[in-house]
């Protein structure tokens, strides 16, 4: 399958008008029309897990210390599949953005609000730190498991501080510290990289920024 919609808006428009049509109808594994599934790959697409395909079915999932298998998706009988994959953690996204656009009686704001949990649900793209091709991914964001959507995560967004986050291939913690008058240092505890900041750059933003310009001129 391809995206057809990739642009975020565009695609939570494309999910609200199917939500507000037939979502009701994917609780009970009736078939969908090929744009329906397309509106649903499409989103599950722009939060950037990659699908290949959305197909019927539902995965099932150990629960721990127990003998117990419990649904992924309980409200969306559409599983994500990537490469020959079940995705779990794309359905059940999925199947929380579904249950949460069918929670807004108010329809006229369902398009807004999917928008944001779409925004808020896409991972930071990843920040080239070196010429050698260094780069900072963040952290996996927190999972609260009682939440009553907990697949809806919040990532980090270019508008953040700088915090906690990962250094790409390596996998250690990169932390930011002041170290000089004008300067912070974002260093890896693992490998013991060093990247020297000024103090002005504080947001993932401003340093995505400032790298590039440093690259251009280097
Ligand atoms: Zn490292």
């Amino acid at each position: 399958m391809k995206t057809f919609y990739s642009h975020p808006r565009e695609a939570a428009n494309a999910f609200a008008n199917m939500v507000n049509m037939h979502g009701h109808a994917l609780r009970h594994n009736k078939s969908l029309r090929q744009g329906e599934l397309q509106a649903m790959f499409d989103l599950v697409s722009c939060a950037g897990f990659k699908p290949s395909e959305i197909v019927e079915g539902q995965i099932l999932e150990d629960v721990p210390d127990s003998t117990r298998k419990d649904p992924v998706n309980r409200s969306c009988m559409y599983k994500v599949v990537t490469g020959q994959r079940d995705h779990a953690f794309a359905t059940g996204w999925l199947d929380n953005m579904l249950s949460y656009g069918l929670g807004f009686y108010n329809q006229e704001g369902l398009h807004d609000k999917l928008y944001e949990q779409l925004i808020k649900s896409t991972p930071l793209d990843p920040i080239r730190l070196t010429k050698e091709g260094d780069f900072l991914i963040e952290s996996e964001p927190k999972v609260n498991w009682r939440d009553i959507c907990p697949y809806l995560v919040t990532h980090t967004k270019n508008e953040d501080k700088i915090g906690m986050s990962i250094h790409g291939y390596c996998h250690g913690w990169l932390d930011l510290r002041r170290t000089t008058e004008t300067h912070n240092a974002l260093f890896c505890r693992a490998c013991y990289l060093r990247v020297a900041l000024p103090l002005e750059i504080k947001t993932y933003g401003e340093l995505r920024n400032y790298i590039e310009e440093q690259l251009l001129v280097s």
